[in-house]
């Protein structure tokens, strides 16, 4: 198994025993581990104290930049929606994982696959119903703010 992943496993392992997750991200940059992360909700208050969240925030502060083009990802467990999205905002280019959504919801840990699920679903039928309420009129508008800036 390459050495990346092995690292990712050895981290998910470690963290099971520690009480947590089974899951651990490395993330790599021409060969070299730029930062770790495990699953840390046994630790926090934090939803988004996912290992690839928590690899992808250390990388970030560390390179002082929030794009990691020419990063890959390494994750025990195939990455949830929002840690995907995450590194899709990132601009990682490539993510390793050995254990499937599948194998995560065999272990009792079934959000991802049932995200994904609700995901392909349109807006109407998802689990979050999504309302949008316009902006009045002679409201300040945001977006056109952004778009007009010089
Ligand atoms: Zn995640």
């Amino acid at each position: 198994m390459d050495k990346f992943m092995e690292r990712a496993i050895e981290l998910a392992a470690e963290n099971v025993r520690d009480g947590g997750q089974p899951f651990g991200a490395v993330l790599m940059k021409n060969g070299y581990i730029v930062a770790e992360g495990v699953n840390e909700l046994h630790k926090r208050f934090d939803v988004s104290a996912h290992a690839e969240m928590l690899a992808v925030r250390r990388a970030q502060k560390k390179m002082h930049t929030h794009v990691l083009p020419g990063y890959t990802m390494y994750a025990s467990g195939e990455p949830c929606p929002m840690c995907l999205t995450a590194m899709q905002f990132a601009g990682i280019d490539k993510v390793y994982y050995c254990t499937s959504v599948e194998d995560a919801v065999e272990a009792g840990l079934g959000k991802s696959k049932e995200i994904y699920g609700d995901l392909k679903k349109p807006k109407e039928e998802r689990s979050i119903k999504m309302v949008n309420l316009p902006l009045h009129e002679g409201k300040e508008n945001p977006m056109k703010l952004w778009s007009g800036r010089s």
